[in-house]
């Protein structure tokens, strides 16, 4: 055995969890949900399952869908595909234990099985493709959770050995960012001879606020994945979530800025109440719609609200512009949840009121069905 001594420990050791074990940290997670993946080495083109003119529509040449990552979804799972670099393609079945259990695709020959059953085109491509398998790994219960990430005592936890959400949206490299960020920040400020005790205390607690914030996102709403009225006006709300704040204050490089948090407390708290009512609304929403097949589909890249707060991503904001234009992101939050809940027919009133403010769109919402292209039944059920 060989020992090392060191002024800081960062515990990156992913599942292996060092730290974590060694001081009895673990937590386990409300979330339960599993996965499996496999590679096959060619890459396999969803474009040709399928020649309906409206499968292939703006996507010819290098906009053809396979480059990009595509999900299937279904209730309490999604199906990834994504082409690797090296020419080969990753294909894994993510699902909530409610609706799908592990043993039930825990082996190629099972999951193969599952997707004849909830996937069969899908099912159709990995039959075929067979004999160009390269490997097949599962994992059960992937969410962890950690009671603590960053000490006083010098020593810190990133990445997976201390918490990990969903790979749904892959929040996973974004906290591992964020960690990476504050223990830098915390180092720094050690060997600079700033205080950083009870920067390590606030830091661990704001990480904390930012994963639980992230994980209402995927607590409980596996039942929606492929109810096609819901999912896509939740990926437009769960994607300007986390443009107007986790990604925002990141950035803007005010990750560490403590004084920052404490001026815009009472704001970020209420986010966090409307971010909760509106994942509720959509479960709610989700039990009115679930029978209801799909009629259209949006293409989420073109709506100007979502092409705005990604190019915003990139302004440079000094000052008093920062704070102004935080209250802007969460007033138009706010006006675009009160513009779904309308839009849905539910009889739910929401608990804030609108913003009148010259910054925030007033019919941001209205957009949506701007993009939402009408299609014909037949080549849905044909497609999807
Ligand atoms: C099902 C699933 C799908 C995902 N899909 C995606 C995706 O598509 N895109 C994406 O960005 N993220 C994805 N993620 C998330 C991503 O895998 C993780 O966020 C990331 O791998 C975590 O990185 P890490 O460095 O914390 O841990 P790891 O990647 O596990 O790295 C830890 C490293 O530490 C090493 N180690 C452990 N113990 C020791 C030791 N004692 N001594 C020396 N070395 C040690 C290990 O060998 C390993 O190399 C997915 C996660 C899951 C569960």
């Amino acid at each position: 055995m060989t020992s090392v001594t060191s002024r800081w420990l960062v515990d990156a050791s992913g599942r292996r969890a060092f730290i974590k074990r060694q001081l009895g940290l673990q937590k386990s997670s409300p979330h339960q949900a599993s996965a499996a993946w496999f590679r096959f080495s060619k890459w396999i083109k969803i474009d040709q399952w399928c020649d309906d003119p409206a499968w292939q529509e703006g996507h010819a040449g290098k906009t053809a869908r396979w480059y990009s990552t595509n999900h299937l979804m279904g209730q309490g799972y999604w199906v990834w595909l994504i082409p690797l670099a090296s020419g080969s393609t990753s294909m894994g079945i993510v699902a909530a234990e409610e609706f799908h259990s592990l043993s039930d695709f825990n082996s190629f020959e099972k999951a193969l099985a599952w997707l004849e059953k909830h996937e069969p085109q899908c099912a159709q491509a990995v039959r075929e493709n067979s004999d160009q398998l390269q490997d097949f790994r599962a994992i059960k219960r992937y969410s962890v959770e950690c009671e603590r990430v960053f000490s006083g005592d010098r020593w810190g936890i990133t990445g997976e050995a201390g918490f990990f959400h969903d790979p749904f949206y892959s929040p996973g490299s974004d906290f591992i960012a964020f960690a990476n960020t504050f223990l830098t920040e915390l180092i720094r400020r050690d060997l600079t001879g700033h205080g950083f005790r009870l920067r390590a205390f606030s830091y661990d607690r704001i990480y904390k606020r930012f994963f639980y914030g992230t994980l209402q996102a995927y607590q409980d709403q596996y039942r929606m994945f492929g109810n096609p009225t819901v999912m896509p006006v939740k990926i437009l709300w769960d994607y300007l979530m986390y443009w107007s704040i986790t990604g925002f204050i990141f950035m803007q490089d005010r990750l560490c800025e403590q004084s920052m948090y404490v001026r815009n407390l009472s704001r970020l708290s209420r986010l966090g109440k409307v971010n909760h009512f509106m994942q509720d609304f959509f479960r709610q929403w989700h039990e009115q719609t679930k029978d209801v097949p799909a009629t259209g589909a949006i293409n989420i890249s073109e709506m100007p609200i979502i092409r705005e707060m990604n190019q915003r991503l990139q302004e440079d904001l000094q000052g008093r512009a920062f704070f102004q234009r935080f209250a802007a992101n969460l007033a138009q939050l706010e006006n675009l949840g009160c513009e779904i809940v309308a839009h849905s027919g539910l009889s739910l009133s929401v608990p804030w009121g609108r913003s009148q403010s010259m910054l925030v769109r007033q019919d941001a919402f209205a957009h949506v069905f701007d993009s939402w292209q009408e299609l014909e039944p037949v080549s849905l059920a044909e497609t999807v």
